[in-house]
């Protein structure tokens, strides 16, 4: 029987123990494994808290819905009936600029004009920035294939301001980034072929089929699940065997001897493991590898982390004056303000925030502004206060307030990512028996840590055959 040792108990790890477990079973392969995670409680970043009939995420709240893996998963461990998309008859989102909350144009793409009217008539970007983001229509592409940073790219084809006032809150702030530094080769390889394929992303946008009209789409770009996101964490918890899952046990150093790993916890206790699966932050992964494996150990380091936290305040629907008729805001980095975002969490899912009661969340930290983590919850709770205050004019007191706090929680893709995984691959294949999952390599959400699970376990079922 061969045994592999997953660490981190996040959605990464997570998964690829069920698909390890599941694959196995169907295929009688004499393969175990255990799971050891740090923390508490499983799942890392995806957490629920549930109280007084609100559902509020700490971490994520949804997954992209065109990436299969998250719903595929879903599905499988029967929570089918449990999935709900986001309240799309009120999808909107609105910028934070000169003062006030300004409505996203209608049938922007992420960063790319697709209708005339609502873009000319909308009031976020002036006339010159306007004329500017069309003039993309007649840029020609750039010619070199190599990475970009987000910010190179946007000013390059769609001018300053479209980075200022959409790409860089929209899109950096998606991964907690600074736009000069995210790779978009990493983050959206979609716009680079565009503009090679079509010399223009308005050209190229206007070639895709178009989303059915009047939500009639089967799912919605997002989905989550009715209770949280932590009902995925519970029924993968219910079908892994429960003799295979540490809990509240750090792995705290390795060793390899004899061709096979040991594995060191923080109680004393060691492991033995033909296979090791490292589902863990990869500057946790550099700290254990150091030693066995000194030159991967520095490329995982070259991925960097940035810190965040989530305010969540819930609210009696009577005591505010805002409409939350939205899905929230973002807020461009050059506004300087203490809040990078904020989403109405109970007008953009249902079940979310009781009847007469709202939830909306606002998000702290990033690459710009990480001090402001070091302050306690108090006062964390406060300013966000304050900035609802002056952003959306609520003055009423929560009636719930819950704080997350995320330590170097947000791997930064930054220009050359995929050269630097490219790399820590190849150096993690000299290392038998030896694998790398999670939000650090090849896709930071939750569809892609599932996609990777099940990818390292297929590798590892590899290790059965002749
Ligand atoms: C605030 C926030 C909002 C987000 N929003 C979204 C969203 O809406 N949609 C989306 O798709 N994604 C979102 N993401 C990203 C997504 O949640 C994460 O990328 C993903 O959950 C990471 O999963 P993971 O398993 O790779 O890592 P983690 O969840 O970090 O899991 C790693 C685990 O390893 C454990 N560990 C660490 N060291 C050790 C050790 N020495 N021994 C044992 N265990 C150890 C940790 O405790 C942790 O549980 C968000 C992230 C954050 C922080």
């Amino acid at each position: 029987m061969k045994k592999v040792v997953i660490v981190g108990g996040g959605i990464a790890g997570l998964a690829t123990a069920y698909y390890l477990q599941t694959r196995a079973r169907a295929t009688n392969a004499p393969i175990e494994y255990q799971l050891i995670e740090s923390a508490p409680t499983f799942g890392g970043k995806i957490v629920s808290a549930r109280a007084d009939g609100f559902v509020v995420e700490g971490g994520p709240d949804s997954f992209i819905a065109q990436k299969p893996a998250a719903l595929e998963l879903c599905r499988a461990l029967g929570l089918g009936d449990q999935l709900i998309g986001t309240n799309d008859a009120a999808r909107k989102v609105f910028v934070w600029s000169r003062g006030q909350l300004r409505p996203m144009p209608a049938g922007m793409n992420l960063i790319v004009p697709t209708r005339i009217t609502p873009f000319l008539t909308s009031s976020l970007v002036s006339w010159g920035g306007k004329l500017r983001m069309g003039l993309e229509l007649f840029i020609p592409p750039r010619r070199d294939d190599g990475d970009e940073s987000l910010a190179h790219f946007v000013r390059r084809r769609l001018g300053a301001e479209a980075l200022d006032k959409i790409a860089e809150p929209m899109i950096a702030g998606i991964y907690v980034a600074d736009a000069e530094d995210l790779s978009l080769q990493s983050t959206f390889p979609r716009f680079l072929e565009m503009e090679k394929k079509y010399g223009s992303l308005i050209r190229g946008m206007r070639q895709q089929p178009r989303p059915p009209q009047n939500g009639k789409a089967a799912t919605s770009m997002f989905m989550t699940l009715r209770d949280g996101l932590q009902e995925l964490v519970e029924a993968l918890l219910d079908q892994l065997d429960h003799d295979a899952l540490l809990l509240n046990r750090r792995v705290v150093a390795l060793r390899r001897d004899a061709g096979a790993y040991h594995i060191a916890l923080n109680d004393g206790a060691a492991i033995r493991a033909d296979a090791v699966v490292f589902a863990t932050p990869a500057y946790v992964s550099a700290e254990l590898l150091q030693a066995i494996a000194p030159e991967l150990a520095s490329a995982l380091r070259a991925i960097g982390y940035v810190s965040t936290a989530t305010v969540s305040l819930g609210f009696r629907r009577a005591e505010l004056s805002h409409s939350l008729e939205g899905f929230g805001f973002v807020v461009p980095s050059s506004e300087r303000r203490k809040i990078t975002a904020c989403t109405w969490s109970s007008t953009k899912f249902n079940h979310r925030a009781p009847d007469g009661y709202a939830l909306v969340r606002g998000f702290i930290g990033g690459a710009h502004a990480e001090a402001l983590m070091e302050q306690d919850d108090a006062a964390l709770v406060q300013t966000v206060r304050d900035e609802l205050r002056a952003m959306m004019g609520i003055t009423a007191t929560p009636v719930l307030t819950k704080v997350f706090r995320w330590h170097k929680a947000n791997p930064q893709y930054a220009v050359g990512h995929q050269a630097r995984v490219t790399a820590i691959e190849r150096l993690a294949a000299q290392q038998t028996g030896l694998y790398l999952a999670g939000a650090a390599y090849h896709g930071v959400g939750i569809p892609d840590c599932i996609a990777d699970g099940a990818r390292v376990a297929a590798q590892l079922l590899k290790l059965e055959e002749p």
